[in-house]
């Protein structure tokens, strides 16, 4: 059980991320258990508790887009969860000995199919493009399904993200929802704060501050540089000229000549070395702030 684990074995990033994996699963497991019954239903105050477990270990507060949050842990949700159980439960149902009760109750469901677990069944599989499964009244294989629930969560996902703001920036450089590499490897809480922040568009720069005193994006310049550019998250990393000796010791430590590359391929490289982009924007982010002190 996870408060076997103790204390000493949290100091390590990689056991505390088994960790959080554990507790993630434990949870669904436990409250999802058996969830078929319910049908299609949202589980609110459970993406609640994983959600906030999930902010704490990436060291970002609770105006963080959740798209962002989910898409960076890549685990399925509990409602998606609740989805595969009742298809485990349909292809039970299949199984089942006509003469038992559940299967009678099961027909009779079925027979009405009008705002019921049927109806509600029903109409997930037509969203996933299963509904001949339905129709024809057919197993349906439980790696096919979790195909399908993939794709679902994944397209609703893209949507989701599509319609916040301070996702600006990761909508360039995130198309799926695998597990972002600064997640799982070791690395000291501070750090992985910075690398979650400045993908999820919450790191403290003009373009997010400049959202609290009302001014226009265009005039949300950076006043560490001379160059009159809008301060986001592509100037930070990768023109600030502020930073150009920190970007040079990146450009070394990843192998790769920035100028050389598009906007999407300099973000793919950067993220794949968690630990040189951390070190980058650790120190450029201490002279941000030197320097936006001492200009106060
Ligand atoms: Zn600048």
């Amino acid at each position: 059980m996870p408060q076997d684990l103790g204390e000493p074995y949290l100091r390590d990033t990689d056991k505390i991320w088994e960790w959080l994996y554990i507790q993630y699963w434990l949870f669904n497991k436990r409250f999802i258990y058996n969830s078929g019954v319910w049908g299609n239903k949202n589980y609110k105050s459970c993406e609640d508790v994983i959600l906030r477990a999930c902010r704490y270990y990436c060291g970002v507060h609770r105006l963080t887009p959740i798209p962002g949050i989910q898409g960076d842990f890549g685990w399925l949700d509990c409602h998606s969860e609740s989805i595969l159980d009742s298809i485990r439960l349909f292809n039970r149902f299949h199984n089942m000995d006509n003469s038992r009760l559940n299967k009678k109750v099961f027909l009779w469901d079925r027979a009405l199919c009008k705002e019921n677990w049927c109806s509600s069944f029903k109409g997930i599989l037509e969203d996933m493009n299963l509904g001949n499964y339905w129709i024809n009244n057919r197993i349906l294989p439980i790696e096919l399904a979790k195909i399908k629930v993939y794709e679902r969560l994944e397209r609703d996902w893209k949507h989701h993200c599509s319609t916040k703001d301070k996702l600006r920036t990761y909508r360039i450089f995130k198309h799926d929802m695998t597990v972002a590499s600064h997640l799982n490897c070791n690395m000291p809480k501070y750090q992985r704060s910075l690398i979650s922040q400045l993908r999820l568009g919450v790191l403290p720069l003009r373009i997010e501050t400049g959202r609290f005193t009302g001014l226009d994006v265009a005039d949300r310049l950076c006043q560490v540089c001379t160059g009159n550019h809008v301060e986001n998250e592509i100037h930070f990393l990768f023109e600030c000229s502020e930073y150009n000796e920190y970007r040079h010791d990146l450009e070394t430590a990843v192998n790769a000549t920035f100028s050389e590359l598009s906007i999407r391929e300099k973000f793919d490289t950067v993220f794949n070395h968690p630990h040189s982009l951390s070190r980058f924007v650790t120190l450029a982010y201490k002279k941000r702030q030197e320097k936006m002190y001492r200009a106060l």
